[in-house]
């Protein structure tokens, strides 16, 4: 492994900081303001907003997330992912300024592999353009997210459409989206992992009602994370997004970068969040001495250093596993990353906060902003206690393949355990 950049991500590097300085960090607060007070139905992006992406696109700094280089830059998830981390540092402006946001990522990234030519001219191009948002809507109040298997939401084909009938949450960006990707039931009967489809759905279809923006941890504004209803909500048939039954497998393909995408801008949230804790430390006078002084503010200090150094590599690592070995073989690797990156940037956060005292609190930093939009990543895309049962079922079912036919020390002879593929199946402890 050599994390060395190119010369050319380099570049892009300088280019992306550069444009950051210039473009991202003198307007993040009027920038944020202006998503949550101007975004809606029919405005995807604030004004100020359209003129940041406009000079980004104008820069080449656009669609960098994509690996196939017919459509974005063709970096590999490693490369990718060094400039992610730049973007973290302002998480919520500097990835909507690139064209580089999520869901609109991941979506752009399936419909090059799974869409047709048409779903390709109608709902790719635009949003690789920059004309457009979307959304991904799979998650049901009703039924756990963590086990997707439980979803009830209903697409039967009618008279050559798709007629759709469920209750989402979390629909991430619904609010000022153009169309969404809805996870939905189309084989009722089928195995549990081949029941669900992937349907592209115009947010203006009669049907789709956006109910509301859910309020999290107080904020209900902007594109919102939506309660949206499928009413008999009618799609043409040929918005099924790649084969019928394949959701699941889809919905592989996409979490794999972007949880890479995640992990790296949650290490540049950290990393930005250490520079203000030095910053806060040595300038900030107390009992006697500058904070700086104190153990407990330096093991802070320390600690979140250390730390952010682990995830960075360990993310790298699980970034260089798919470019070399493929999505499937770093499965455990973007699992351990997932976990690992979205508790780092909230410890680091925390005691950045803590070495600000009450100014951490406070709306003058960026600080608690970041530490709210952060806590999603504990829960989103598979919560923590279910990456880690993953985890250790691979673990498990590693040592009792090493251990199958042979003694294993303890004088017992151990069988594998079943369903350690990332599969929904509950292991069942060695025998
Ligand atoms: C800010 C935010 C944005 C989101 N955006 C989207 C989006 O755009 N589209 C979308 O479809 N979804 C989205 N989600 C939903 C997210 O993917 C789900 O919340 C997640 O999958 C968990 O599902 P759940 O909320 O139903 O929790 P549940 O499945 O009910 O789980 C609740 C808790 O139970 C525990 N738990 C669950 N299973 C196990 C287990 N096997 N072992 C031990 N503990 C367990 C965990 O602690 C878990 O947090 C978003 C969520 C958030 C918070």
């Amino acid at each position: 492994m050599d994390f060395k950049p190119s010369p050319e991500v380099e570049s892009l590097l300088e280019r992306i900081e550069a444009f950051m300085d210039e473009h991202v960090y003198p307007v993040e607060a009027e920038a944020i303001k202006a998503i949550d007070e101007e975004v809606k139905p029919g405005v995807p992006y604030p004004e100020i907003l359209v003129g940041i992406r406009a000079t980004a696109k104008e820069q080449g700094l656009w669609n960098l997330f994509l690996p196939d280089g017919e459509y974005g830059a063709g970096l590999s998830n490693w490369e990718y992912g060094i400039l992610c981390e730049q973007m973290g540092r302002s998480p919520i402006i500097a990835s909507m300024a690139f064209n580089c946001s999520a869901p609109d990522t991941g979506n752009m990234e399936i419909l090059v592999d799974h869409g047709t030519d048409e779903q390709k001219q109608r709902f790719l191009q635009p949003l690789l353009d920059g004309e457009i948002r979307s959304c991904f809507s799979m998650t049901e109040p009703e039924v756990s997210g963590s086990d997707p298997t439980t979803l009830q939401t209903r697409a039967e084909l009618t008279d050559g459409e798709w007629v759709i009938n469920g209750h989402k949450w979390f629909t991430s960006g619904a609010n000022g989206a153009d169309f969404a990707i809805a996870m939905v039931v189309t084989d009722p009967d089928a195995p549990p992992y081949t029941r669900a489809s992937m349907i592209l759905v115009p947010i203006d279809t009669p049907g789709f009602e956006l109910i509301r923006n859910v309020s999290v941890m107080g904020h209900d504004e902007g594109p919102g994370h939506c309660e949206v209803r499928y009413t008999d909500c009618r799609v043409p048939e040929g918005n099924l997004l790649g084969e019928r039954g394949a959701g699941f497998v889809i919905a592989q393909d996409r979490l794999g970068p972007g949880r890479i995408h995640h992990c790296m801008r949650a290490i540049g949230t950290a990393e930005r969040a250490i520079e203000m804790m030095c910053n806060r430390a040595n300038s900030r006078d107390s009992f006697g001495g500058p904070l700086a002084d104190k153990q407990f503010v330096q093991d802070f200090i320390a600690k979140s250093r250390m730390e952010v150094d682990q995830a960075r590599l360990l993310t790298l690592y699980a970034a260089w596993q798919m470019d070399t070995e493929g999505k499937r073989r770093a499965r455990q690797a973007i699992s351990m990353i997932k976990v690992v990156a979205a508790n780092v940037v909230m410890d680091v956060l925390d005691r950045a906060i803590q070495v600000h005292g009450s100014l951490g609190m406070s709306d003058d930093t960026p600080l608690a902003g970041m530490w709210r939009f952060s806590r999603m990543l504990r829960v989103a895309d598979g919560p923590d206690e279910v990456h880690k049962m993953v985890i250790a079922r691979r673990e498990l079912n590693r040592a009792a393949k090493r251990a199958e036919g042979s003694d294993s020390g303890d004088g017992r002879r151990h069988a594998p355990v079943e369903g350690t593929d990332g599969s929904a199946e509950p292991a069942k402890a060695a025998s």
